[in-house]
């Protein structure tokens, strides 16, 4: 088993995400996870509990973001007076608040239905794709307006929102692409009904 890269990611990992090559590798009985053959179901329980976590973590760094923007948004001064005042940054603020709150809730919502007992997994597997699917999406949209609002230093390395920019990005792509969920979700609607992705009523 080698090392056989390290790829130079937009973000700034603190692992490195090193690419591993295996070569002839022999697994005992002893070490096989699971059942063999069974691999694709336990990438798909992994699946629903990452991409949850995907969703939680988008808008957690959607929050960090919005509250950097905002404090720089009172303390800036243009024409005199602090950018909040303008309408136009009002709006970026007040959009990303929104989408944040929403995501937040739908977050919250599937992640109470992992933990009942009772919950349908095949339908759960699509409910964490939408999550995954919306919330990563989301923060790219309030991260971007972030960048926006700190103007020229958005840009700059120096400050946080920069970071935060870069490092969203393949929220988008890892875990499954947005594509991906999308064929999930759309995949659930045909099977079983608009219904099945649905919050319980009970
Ligand atoms: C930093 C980083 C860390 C990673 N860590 C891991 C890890 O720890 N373990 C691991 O297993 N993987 C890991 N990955 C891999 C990651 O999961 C894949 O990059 C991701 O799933 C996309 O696959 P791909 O790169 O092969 O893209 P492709 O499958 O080549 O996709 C390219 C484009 O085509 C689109 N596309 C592909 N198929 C379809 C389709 N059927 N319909 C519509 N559009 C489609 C995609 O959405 C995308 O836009 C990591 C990736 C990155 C960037």
């Amino acid at each position: 088993m080698t090392m056989s890269r390290v790829p130079r990611f937009m973000h700034t990992a603190v692992n490195g995400h090193p690419e591993f090559t295996f070569t002839d590798v022999f697994v005992t009985d002893a070490d096989v996870l699971g059942e063999v053959g069974q691999g694709y179901e336990l990438t798909k329980e992994w699946f629903t509990d990452e991409r949850l976590m995907i969703a939680a973590r988008t808008v957690g760094a959607a929050e960090r973001a919005l509250e950097l923007a905002r404090d720089w948004a009172v303390r800036r001064e243009q024409f005199g007076q602090p950018i909040s005042s303008f309408q136009l940054v009002q709006g970026m603020l007040a959009d990303c608040a929104a989408e944040i709150a929403v995501h937040r809730a739908y977050t919250h919502q599937v992640a109470w239905e992992a933990d009942q007992p009772d919950t349908d997994r095949k339908t759960l597997h699509a409910k964490a794709s939408t999550a995954k699917l919306a919330a990563s999406e989301a923060a790219g949209r309030v991260v971007d307006r972030c960048v926006q609002i700190f103007g020229g230093r958005g840009y700059d390395r120096g400050y946080p929102v920069e970071r935060m920019y870069r490092e969203l990005r393949v929220d988008r792509i890892w875990e499954g692409t947005s594509e991906i969920q999308r064929l999930i979700i759309a995949n659930e609607l045909i099977k079983r009904g608009t219904g099945a992705l649905q919050m319980p009523t009970h």
